[in-house]
């Protein structure tokens, strides 16, 4: 049916060539493309798909993209490398004519900004190319929008109040690890809270605002108010919203080695010079703290993701509505190798570039998720290993 194309190959980036390989009739030629050449030949032997073609690309280098894409001519690039290679790889795409799909928003290297600004300034010249680009389609955000498109135009009327809860109950092992990448994990947990409330949004100092929730099959876990991006392109996208917010757990060790990071400067973005050379805090501490891909051997328990929504139901009367996917690691590991945060993950990218590839969610401009009909990718999400599950009119907690 179409080529792929996908950039990086850390934990998310295996779980989208596993999850691409099981799906040969959707994609019938695959490239795996990342700045470490070595990383994509392990991830592809450790497969065994011979189908599967294997590059080397810094994507900070437009020009080298643009070589990449010219010489292999993908219908769809899945960029699962970092938030500061979203725009080169999407000017990339607008150059050699090449859809677009990535799991977070651009940040600039040295500011901690998690907005869609920069990319949904590329709208016009999407659309003008003819060409798509899908942003954010990942778990969340990713099926956090796609669970909200999907309430919206099935069960309610008026959707009034959203919470986003995200609950990972795995036990890795290890005294302090991230489960994506370090660096974007703590520039996202670090920065001060957000939500969204009556129009307008409101700032709280970081993990400010916290209560126990109650996640299924897993129990009550303390959970942290934290800005999360889709919340902006929800209250875009859904203008009846009065509150949104987002909730992430952790555990107190981990908040403990969180504040002791940030406390002695190593979570800084800034550069700063070091026996001569400049070097990045953060980027340094990623280098020494556990590879978020390789956690997934010893890793234990399940994470538990969703949406909590309140408001009028098609009916006329009050519904709450709670939608959610719970996710082991230890079955996500012996799926593809890789834990259950990078499964939630890439699992939906590879998706997401199936709908495209499909024509089911095709059309030019730049969108978030939310944006496309919620039914095809919801109906996969079940065949693809992320079953979801409903429940109605019970008590929210919040
Ligand atoms: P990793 O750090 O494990 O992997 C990133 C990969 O990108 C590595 O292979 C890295 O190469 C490669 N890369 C980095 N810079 C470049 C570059 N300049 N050129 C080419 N390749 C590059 O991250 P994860 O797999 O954990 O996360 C991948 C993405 O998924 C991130 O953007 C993250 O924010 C996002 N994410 C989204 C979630 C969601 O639910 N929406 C949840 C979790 C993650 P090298 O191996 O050489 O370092």
């Amino acid at each position: 049916m179409g080529k792929v194309l996908i950039i990086g190959a850390g934990g998310v980036g295996t779980v989208v060539v596993n999850k691409v390989a099981q799906n040969p009739d959707i994609f019938t030629e695959v490239v795996l493309a990342s700045r470490t050449k070595s990383k994509c030949d392990a991830i592809v032997e450790a497969i065994g798909d011979k189908r599967i073609k294997t590059a080397q690309v810094d994507a900070d280098n437009v020009d080298e993209l643009v070589k990449l894409f010219n010489e292999h001519k993908p219908d769809i690039v899945i960029n699962v490398a970092l938030p500061y290679q979203d725009l080169t790889i999407m000017d990339a795409c607008l150059a050699c004519g090449v859809n677009y799909l990535d799991t977070a928003n651009y940040e600039p290297v040295d500011e901690a900004k998690f907005e869609y600004k920069w990319q949904w300034a590329y709208q016009d010249r999407f659309r003008e190319a003819g060409l798509t680009a899908i942003l954010g389609c990942g778990f969340d955000p990713g099926v956090s929008g796609i669970y909200t498109a999907y309430a919206a135009k099935h069960h309610f009327k008026e959707m009034q109040y959203l919470d986003i809860v995200d609950c990972n109950a795995g036990d890795h092992g290890k005294a302090f690890a991230t489960n994506f990448n370090p660096e974007i994990n703590i520039r996202e947990v670090t920065q001060k809270g957000k939500y969204f409330e009556n129009g307008k949004w409101i700032y709280t100092e970081p993990h400010e605002i916290h209560k126990p929730l109650t996640y299924p099959n897993i129990g009550a876990k303390e959970s942290y108010l934290i800005y999360h991006e889709e919340l902006e392109s929800l209250v875009k996208n859904f203008p009846t919203l009065k509150r949104a917010r987002f909730w992430m757990t952790f555990g107190q060790e981990y908040l403990t080695h969180l504040r002791v990071i940030q406390n002695i400067g190593m979570a800084r973005i800034d550069p700063i010079i070091y026996n001569g050379v400049e070097i990045v805090p953060i980027q340094f501490l990623k280098a020494v703290l556990p590879d978020p891909g390789e956690l997934g051997q010893n890793y234990t328990g399940e994470t538990s993701i969703g949406c909590r929504i309140r408001g009028i139901g098609k009916d006329g009367k009050e519904l709450t509505y709670y939608i959610y996917n719970n996710c082991s690691h230890h079955e996500a590991f012996l799926e593809t190798g890789a834990q259950g945060v990078s499964y939630t993950t890439g699992v939906p990218a590879m998706i997401g570039a199936m709908m495209f590839l499909k024509g089911l969610w095709k059309k030019p401009g730049v969108f978030n998720v939310e944006e496309f009909d919620p039914d095809p990718f919801m109906e996969q999400l079940n065949k693809q290993g992320l079953p979801w599950h409903e429940v109605f009119n019970q008590d929210l907690e919040l």
